[in-house]
Formats: structure tokens, sequence, C-alpha cells
């Protein structure tokens, strides 16, 4: 299929953000620009968060943004487009009805009549692996089954744009792999009844895999950072050498990208009140700085290879790694993370010095953190209300992030020993032993 030159799909500087109660509204996506040609499969490519799926909605007409336009084969369009399907990651399937019923229902609104549905629909059920299945219902099917259902009821209906939303993240990892090459084998042979395919992925080697165009999207807002071509024909293979360049360059890409796109732009160290802390688990850190520090990697992994052996996704994987570099114990660079000195001190030490290396890192590295401390330390009862702390970074960022940020700075704290933390009471105190005489 040869892209042609009118596009099929604009969108036009759009912006979306969301209501927010008390304080500023939520900026989700800002300037977003994109536009789909005939013939082409393209991916939005972001962590989570970067509002894909709300840039989808906003596609499908289903959403209507703040501002900004969509035009649909020129003209713009304020509601669901014509000829645009959609295939959700949560399959999105009916429980009462029958396969083929499921696969019918877009027909049914389009009105087509009934004899009609039922040859497209054992067609599409056909095209899509499920021959024999027509009467089952969705609870007698497998996961990759039912998105097998999601896919042939998104198809029925011959749609000119087909919108796909994580479509294999709910899927176990060898049947989202036999899904994704049916997928490609079909569209290779002209089989799909479809013009383009958008889909939003997290995923950079499914992005790679089955994509003409890759748009990788930044965080916070979310925003089109950068375009790439992927010139290789179907079948690829994961395994060659210029496949695994692309997806390293774009993992370097999205680290590059992750600290001034979701943390302030600020070397390690020097972090201000305002920094948002990830909720990122001491016990995935501290694996992540063992894994590190033993071979294969001694002390610097390429992320890729290390999101595998830890079975992670990039997606989760970054945060990870800026918070160890947020910390001064690993340093994100060029799609590679390497222990710090103190890293590795810390990989090799025992619970005790892990706390206490961990300790030093957060009052040297964590401001908010420091601060809490230093406020126990000042009080004659060593108590403080969480209250005027979440307060003072909701000066500074959303509720949202304000709350994470905290319960953030809660779990590493307690796990420090820097000080106790009362759910109820909504309290930090200093542990007996820590409080001085005076
Ligand atoms: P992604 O699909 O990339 O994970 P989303 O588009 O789902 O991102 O969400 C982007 C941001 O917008 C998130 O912070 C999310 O909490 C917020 N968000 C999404 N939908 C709504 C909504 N209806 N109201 C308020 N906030 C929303
Ligand atoms: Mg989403």
């Amino acid at each position: 299929m040869d892209a042609t030159t009118a596009p099929l799909l604009e969108v036009r500087a759009c912006r979306q953000s969301y209501h927010k109660d008390s304080s500023a509204d939520l900026l989700v996506l800002e300037d977003v620009n994109v536009t789909l040609l005939g013939g082409e499969i393209v991916g939005l490519l972001g962590r989570s968060g970067s509002g894909k799926s709300t840039l989808l909605r906003i596609v499908s007409g289903l959403l209507q943004p703040t501002a900004g336009e969509v035009r649909w084969r020129g003209t713009p369009i304020t509601g669901p487009a014509p000829g645009v399907a959609m295939v959700f990651q949560s399959f999105a399937l009916f429980p009462w009805l029958t396969v083929q019923q499921n696969v019918e229902l877009g027909l049914e609104a389009q009105g087509v009549p009934r004899a009609e549905r039922e040859k497209r629909g054992e067609a599409a059920i056909d095209l899509i692996g499920l021959g024999g299945f027509e009467s089952a219902y969705p609870k007698e099917l497998s996961g990759g089954m039912r998105q097998r259902v999601g896919l042939a009821r998104a198809l029925v209906v011959h749609p000119d744009l087909l919108l796909m939303d994580e479509p294999f993240s709910a899927l176990d990892v060898l049947t989202a792999e036999t899904l994704r090459t049916d997928l490609i084998d079909l569209w290779s042979e002209g089989k799909l009844p479809v013009s383009s395919i958008l889909m939003v992925t997290h995923n950079i080697e499914e992005a790679v895999l089955m994509c003409d165009r890759i748009l990788v999207f930044s965080t916070n807002p979310g925003r089109v950072e950068s375009e790439i071509r992927v010139p290789f024909a179907h079948p690829r293979n994961r395994h060659d050498a210029a496949f695994r360049q692309m997806v390293d360059d774009i993992y370097a890409l999205m680290t590059r990208r992750a600290r001034p796109a979701v943390l302030p732009a600020v070397p390690a160290g020097d972090v201000t009140f305002a920094t948002p802390l990830h909720p990122v688990s001491t016990n995935l850190l501290a694996g992540l700085l063992e894994t590190l520090a033993a071979p294969p990697y001694d002390g610097r992994a390429d992320l890729p290879a290390l999101a595998g052996s830890l079975q992670l996704e990039a997606d989760e994987l970054l945060p990870l790694g800026e918070a160890l570099q947020l910390l001064g114990l690993g340093v994100l660079e060029e799609g590679d993370l390497r222990l710090s000195e103190r890293g590795r001190e810390y990989a090799h030490a025992d619970t005790d010095r892990r706390k206490a290396i961990f300790a030093d890192a957060l009052r040297a590295h964590v401001p908010l953190i420091a601060a809490i401390r230093r406020t126990l330390d000042e009080r004659w009862n060593h108590r403080a209300s969480a209250v005027r702390f979440r307060e003072e970074l909701e000066d500074h960022m959303s509720p949202g992030y304000a709350e994470d940020t905290l319960r953030t700075a809660i779990s590493w704290g307690r796990y420090a020993e820097l000080f106790e933390y009362d759910e109820e009471a909504q309290q930090f105190s200093l542990e007996e032993d820590h409080q001085t005489a005076d």
C-alpha cells in the first residue's frame, strides 16, 4: 500500500486541559500536531500519563479538544468521525453477547441489513483467526482471543483509520507477539480492510516492530517531541542489528528527554523543594542496584538489556533510573544506566549500611525529606503534621503530583529510618532513639 499525499487526518495545534477542583487546570496536551496519510502505520510512543489516550480520543472525535482542530479528509470534525474505528486495551466486549453479535455491533449502528451483517461479521471473524468461535461468549475465550474479537469488531466496518490504544498490553508476552505478527502479516498482504493505523504504545520494541513512523511523545504536557521513520520491510527481525540500534536510539532519546519533561532540568544533587518525586519502591531500587552491580553488567547497562533482565518496560524502568540519578546513586547517559561510587557501595553493603547510605542520599539530594527531618529535630515533641508539607508542595505542583511526591517521601524516609509516619494522624515523628535529650 502506498501512502497517498492527501492527508486522511490532521490534528492541528491541539491542546487539552482537564479541570482540577480548586487549583489550576491540568494541562495534558499542548500544541500537538499530527498528520496521517493513507497506507501507513503510525505509532504514538510515550510514557504512561503523557496524554496518549487523550489524543486518541480526540482523533476519534469522542473528545472535543480545549483548543485546536481535527480535520478528517480536509474537513473539520466536531463529533465521531465516519470511517474511524477503535480497539481498546481492555477489549471492551459485551459479556452477554456472542462473538458474532459483538462483532456485528458496529454494523448494526450503521443500519446494515441483517444478511449482510452476518456475512461481513463472519468474514471479519475468519480473517482474524477466530473461525468456529462465532457463537462463543467472551468469558469462554482467552485474553488473546478476546482481543481478536475487539479487532474483528473494529475491522468489520472497514474503517479508513483503525485506532488502537495499547491493544497488546493486557496480554501475556507470547500471545501479544502472536497477535502483533498476525496483524502485520495481514497488513503486508493487503488483507486488512483499513487504509491506515494509528496505534498508541509505551513499548519501544512494539513500535519499531510494527510502525512506519513513530511519534515520540513527551510528558507533562504531552507533545510530539520527535518523529522517527522506520525504514525496515516487514516481516521485521527483532535481532537484526539495525533494529536493535533503532530501539537503543529511541531509548536514548526517551531517557534524555525524560529529565526535562518529568523533572525540572537540574543536575543530580541540585533538586528543589518543588521537584516531583515518582512513586518508586525502595525494594525495586535495591533490586536494580544489585542487578546493575552484578555480572554481566558490572556497573553499567544498556537500558533495553536491563529492562529485559528485570522484565520491565521502558515505562517502568525510566522512573527507577531517574530516582537513582536524583539520589546520586546512578547516572543516566545516552541510553545507559551507570552506577555511581555510592551506588556501587550500596550494592555491596549489608542492610544497615544500605539504610545509612540511602539516608545520607535523601538528606543531601531531596530537600523535602531534609526539611521534614529538620523540622522534627527542631520541635520539642519531635512531631510534625503532613498537612503543611502537602500544602507547600501544592503551591508548586498539581494536587496529584503533590500527593505522589509526599507518599514517595514518606516511603523513602521510612525505609531510611529518617522518621516514622502515623497514617491515621497524618503525622511525622522521630523514633525514640533518634531523639536527643534536650
Ligand atoms: P496515557 O494514555 O498516555 O497514559 P492519558 O491520556 O490517559 O495518558 O492521561 C494523561 C493525563 O490526563 C493523566 O495525568 C490523567 O490522569 C489525566 N486525565 C485523563 N483523563 C482525564 C479526565 N477525564 N479528567 C481529568 N484528568 C484526566
Ligand atoms: Mg492510555
